[in-house]
């Protein structure tokens, strides 16, 4: 081989690498949204939510199937306010740690594949666990009294009071 085929094979070589290297560097999130299914969506307004979360809506209601759907991602540590539904809701966890607490009960540990029920006008809140994120799927059936009525923040102590 001479020396311009040696160098083009270098060339070619380091591209390998590198495209290589560029993919494991990015290989997390790229599982991260994969695992997801759903667009992550836009940033949950802050007043309502502690910490970093993204919703987007998936079935918008309307009058023949008033049952809104929503994806929602927290980020580590980050969760809703204390709210309630007026006709209930149910969650299913997607993937990550998520957290699930009623009012009066111990907070659950939600992981992908979990089904929880919230009935009707019972105070509770969701989020991600401290060091890992939660994706969910939020169903909110029988909006017509309204979808949801936000409370007070969820403290830290009560976020931290899980019990492994
Ligand atoms: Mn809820």
């Amino acid at each position: 081989m001479n020396n311009k085929v040696i160098g083009l094979l270098a060339v070619a070589l380091l591209i390998l690498l590198i495209s290589s290297e560029v993919r494991a560097q990015t290989q997390p999130e790229t599982v991260t949204e994969a695992g997801a299914i759903f667009p992550k969506g836009r940033r949950a307004p802050t007043s309502n939510f502690t910490g970093t979360v993204w919703v987007q809506p998936l079935i918008e209601p309307d009058s023949a199937v008033n049952i809104p759907v929503g994806y929602v991602t927290f980020e580590p540590g980050a969760r809703s306010y204390w709210h309630h539904h007026p006709g209930g809701q149910v969650l299913l966890a997607l993937g990550g740690i998520g957290y699930y607490q009623e009012q009066g009960k111990p907070v659950q540990i939600l992981r992908k594949g979990d089904a929880v029920k919230c009935p009707p006008n019972i105070p509770h809140w969701h989020g991600a666990s401290p060091t890992n994120e939660f994706r969910q799927l939020a169903i909110t059936p029988n909006t017509t009294t309204g979808r949801v009525t936000w409370l007070q923040p969820v403290t830290d102590k009560e976020y931290n009071n899980v019990k492994q």
